[in-house]
């Protein structure tokens, strides 16, 4: 079998990366790696286990002492050449990423992938500005410090597998640590893709192990391993809970970046333009957005208006191959998800719901964009993320219920507020329970933001300063009046 997938002429090796070097797993077991875009087997890939978590963690934890002292200079200049790797090999990776899971190319092109250099750019930068804090008590002096944390394992999903995983892996890198990546199963290419351009860049051997394989045989190893000192994880709620026992064993630091059901609250003040385009931005990526403002919540004066508008907007949606350029709805990621996603459509309608456009499947691995109504709140279709091209509508009649109804899930990601009157901004967002609000846009990030979930949507939070509090052990040295006295 071979030890290689080509994927438009881009050779990407299907074995783990450890210590530095290509390994198959020890069981010989691969799994198959298939494209969303056309159903077809792409190649197999090494289906790693305990063994390989095992030695991937051993990996990190020999290589960390020497990297931990390496010079901040020093690991911001290799940072930086990843970054510069990746922006050699952009075409490569934007190519495989959709290949992949599906997601649409020009997107790789010009967002994702370049923000996948910026990672590396900015976590780099960040470190090197990062001031140690020194204060006084009592003619005492106090000396904060980041120290790095040890090996750090990284567990990614497939809706956005490099952009989210060099998200973890530039601040843990940065930081002094060394990582053992775990990506998903669905989408396992463009993490091996790194692994090569982190080498070439000079990041040495054992700093950056790649493990891959089905979450539930070498998810526990890794997250239940004594040696491992910070576990970061985007993924599902269930996952995080299993995750988080595995990681009491050793009270091992988790940050937890999960799913979401996000509102897009539209009031009758708001240019109805501006919100009917944020609203059909929600089918970005068939839906499989996390922070995706999945539940439109609209003042009744206007919710007729604001529907017709959606209508005639979404239905100029150009669904198909996501590697044509005019194409603006690609597949789901995986027949299995499909079925998840029309299960939940398909119990709504039965319950009452009303699909406005789509609810339906439709040929290969697509989803018909589809908006509901008539959908109560306590229903599964409100209160479950859906994690496809699958929106709700309901109405409210003031800020109040408005509020009510958008802080009434288990969820607290994100939410969007269109209204043109800055004072009700101010009031609701005020109100609203997420860990990022948007007010007359959408998906704006900025790298120095705290991100992160409210509720069952997450622990912790990623980006900026916050990631490198997550990644490093801060400690406080205090001092003796006078310094240094022999005794
Ligand atoms: P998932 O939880 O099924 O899998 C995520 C990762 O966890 C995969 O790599 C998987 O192999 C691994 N895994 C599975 N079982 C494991 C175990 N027992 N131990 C350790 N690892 C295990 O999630 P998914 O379906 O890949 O991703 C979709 C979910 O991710 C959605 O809920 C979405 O909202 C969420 N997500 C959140 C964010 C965020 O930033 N908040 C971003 C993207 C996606």
């Amino acid at each position: 079998m071979s030890d290689k997938i080509i994927v438009a002429g881009v050779s990407v090796d299907t074995r783990h990366w450890i210590g530095g070097r290509r390994v198959a797993s020890a069981s010989g077991e691969t799994f198959p790696d298939v494209s969303p875009i056309d159903g077809q087997p792409l190649g197999e890939i090494a289906r790693g286990g305990p063994v390989e978590a095992e030695a991937a963690v051993a990996a990190a934890r020999e290589a960390f002492p020497v990297w931990a002292a390496t010079s901040r200079a020093e690991r911001a200049r290799i940072l930086h050449a990843i970054a510069e790797g990746v922006d050699r090999r952009l075409e490569e990776l934007a190519i495989v990423e959709t290949t992949d899971n599906g997601a649409l190319l020009r997107s790789h092109r010009r967002g994702v992938m370049p923000r996948v250099a910026h990672n590396f750019r900015f976590f780099a930068d960040w470190l090197l500005s990062l001031e140690h804090e020194d204060f006084e008590t009592r003619g005492h002096t106090n000396h904060v410090s980041w120290d790095p944390a040890g090996p750090c394992v990284l567990i990614t999903p497939w809706n956005a597998p490099l952009m989210l995983a060099t998200w973890k892996v530039a601040p843990a890198l940065a930081a002094g640590n060394t990582v053992v990546l775990k990506p998903a199963e669905w989408s396992p290419l463009t993490a091996s893709l790194l692994a090569d351009i982190a080498a070439e860049a000079g990041l040495p051997a054992g700093v950056l192990n790649v493990v891959q394989g089905y979450g539930a045989e070498i998810g526990d190893a890794l997250t239940s391993h004594p040696d491992v000192r910070r576990i970061s994880f985007t993924g599902s709620v269930p996952t995080a809970k299993r995750i988080a026992a595995s990681a009491a064993a050793h009270l091992t630091p988790l940050s937890l970046e999960l799913g979401g059901k996000s509102p897009l609250l539209v009031f009758a003040d708001a240019d109805l333009d501006v919100a009917v385009d944020l609203a059909v931005e929600q089918y970005d990526n068939a839906g499989q957005v996390c922070l995706a403002a999945t539940r439109f919540l609209v003042e009744e004066s206007v919710a007729e208006e604001f529907t017709r508008r959606f209508v005639e907007k979404a239905s100029g949606l150009r669904q198909g191959d996501p590697r044509d350029e005019s194409t603006d709805i690609g597949p789901n990621i995986h027949p299995r998800q499909l079925e998840k996603i029309d299960g939940f459509v398909r119990r709504a309608l039965a319950a009452g719901a009303r699909a406005v456009i789509g609810g339906h499947r439709k040929d290969g691995q697509y989803y018909a964009p589809t908006l509901l109504t008539d959908v109560a709140q306590d229903s599964e279709i409100v209160q479950e993320e859906v994690f496809g091209p699958v929106l709700t509508l309901q109405t409210f009649s003031d800020e109040d219920e408005a509020v009510r109804l958008a802080n009434g899930t288990r969820f607290g990601l994100a939410a969007t507020v269109a209204t043109g009157d800055p004072e009700r901004a101010a009031r609701v967002t005020a109100r609203l329970v997420a860990g990022t609000v948007w007010v007359n846009c959408f998906f704006v990030r900025d790298l120095q933001a705290p991100f992160g979930g409210s509720r069952q949507s997450g622990v912790g939070r990623e980006g900026g300063t916050w990631s490198f509090d997550f990644y490093c052990d801060l400690k406080n040295t205090v001092t003796a009046p006078g310094g240094w006295k022999s005794h």
